[in-house]
């Protein structure tokens, strides 16, 4: 049960708190992350939770806070790992990225490959990578479990991102013999599945919506295989789940109890607290009866203005209307309406109404027929 994360040393039937060092600034001073540690009094699973590694997501922060609570410690079999703030910088300057790296911070996590430092002409990993690398130590020496806590689009519903699991055709030791190839992309294969089956048991213990990441071709191409979540699940084979819990500078209220509540269930299901999972309520829960994954949807096929039809949390079919198309007048333009091209669920709209041509107007959760677990391309470990 003995546990340390920078200055934090976890005692057992307490909350202790401390700091992890992250990036030194150039002028003096540096940025920490918050570390809570909140131990019970009997041995257990631990499980890691973060948020804020956006900076303008700001309700997990307040997830984060209302779970860890004396009462929740003296029930507890186990450790919480909790970092509220991911990202100091975003969250100082309510901005998605940190000032000091050019780029989503959710895309800096492992991917089994090692750094690149050996060719001149490419940009070395900056320090707040080198920094998550250094975080992602303790996640894959400790963590049982782990939840990335995000927030979608203003005004989206509560869900989940369930990522894709990978897993390796070639062998990691190259001289190895065909047979024992086989056989190796075969233990890989059964890793990746056994990986899959617990996060469907982990998204059905939060009871919220569940939205599929991108299949494998454009969750590779957007880089989502190096999010917090994606690498405890690629490359440290922990089951781990993003929540996106509304919108991001204004928490509902309602999604961040329900989101404690499906956090306590999370641990109902790993065996860290006793006792029925309780419901969750206060929130919509979309069951459209399929699985889902995201896409950007309704592209405007000309500049306008768009008139928003349906609601997240709202269930539509093929052939249902999603929004009207004005010009700036208030006249309608091309047939009226766009109408959807899928069966499956909204949600969000995307910020505002003015559109270029081939914008979209929604994200949706459309039917998923994909496999959840794919291998990696042939060559991606050899560049
Ligand atoms: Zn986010």
């Amino acid at each position: 049960m003995s546990l340390t994360l920078g200055t934090a040393t976890a005692q057992p039937g307490e909350i202790t708190y401390g700091e992890f060092d992250l990036v030194e600034h150039p002028l003096g001073g540096s940025d920490r992350l918050p570390v809570i540690l909140a131990q019970g009094q009997h041995d257990g699973p631990t499980f890691w939770l973060t948020a804020g590694i956006h900076g303008v997501e700001h309700a997990g922060i307040q997830v984060i806070h209302r779970l860890l609570t004396p009462e929740l410690v003296r029930d507890l079999r186990g450790t919480i790992v909790a970092i509220p703030a991911l990202n100091p910088a975003g969250l100082r300057t309510m901005k998605r990225e940190a000032y000091y790296h050019d780029g989503d911070p959710n895309r800096l996590f492992p991917d089994g490959k090692p750094p690149k430092m050996d060719d001149p002409d490419k940009e070395p990993p900056s320090a707040l990578e080198t920094a998550y690398a250094r975080l992602f130590e303790h996640i894959q020496a400790t963590a049982n479990c782990y939840l990335d806590l995000h927030c979608a689009a203003t005004n989206s519903i509560s869900f989940v991102f369930r990522d894709r699991v990978l897993f390796r055709r070639d062998s990691i030791a190259r001289n190895r013999a065909r047979q024992a190839k086989d056989e190796h992309e075969t233990e890989n294969r059964a890793q990746a599945e056994a990986v899959d089956a617990k996060l469907g048991e982990m998204c059905a213990a939060y009871g919220h919506s569940v939205v599929n990441e991108f299949p494998v071709e454009k969750y590779l191409d957007e880089k989502l295989h190096r999010s917090t979540t994606s690498a405890a699940v690629n490359v440290a084979h922990i089951p781990a789940l993003t929540a996106e819990l509304g919108t991001g500078h204004m928490p509902d209220p309602h999604i961040v109890r329900a989101s404690v509540a499906g956090l306590r269930n999370v641990m109902r299901w790993l065996g860290m607290l006793s006792g029925d999972p309780e419901p969750i309520t206060g929130i919509k829960v979309v069951h459209p009866g399929f699985p889902c994954r995201r896409r950007a949807v309704a592209r405007v096929p000309q500049a306008c203005i768009v008139h928003h039809l349906v609601e997240p949390g709202d269930v539509v079919k093929v052939g249902d209307p999603l929004c009207e198309l004005r010009d700036v007048w208030g006249r309608s333009l091309n047939e009226g309406v766009l109408r959807s091209e899928y069966d499956g669920w909204i949600i969000s709209r995307t910020h505002g109404i003015v559109h270029y041509p081939n914008e979209a107007t929604f994200s949706m959760a459309i039917r998923d027929d994909g496999p959840m677990v794919g291998p990696y391309p042939d060559d991606y470990f050899k560049n």
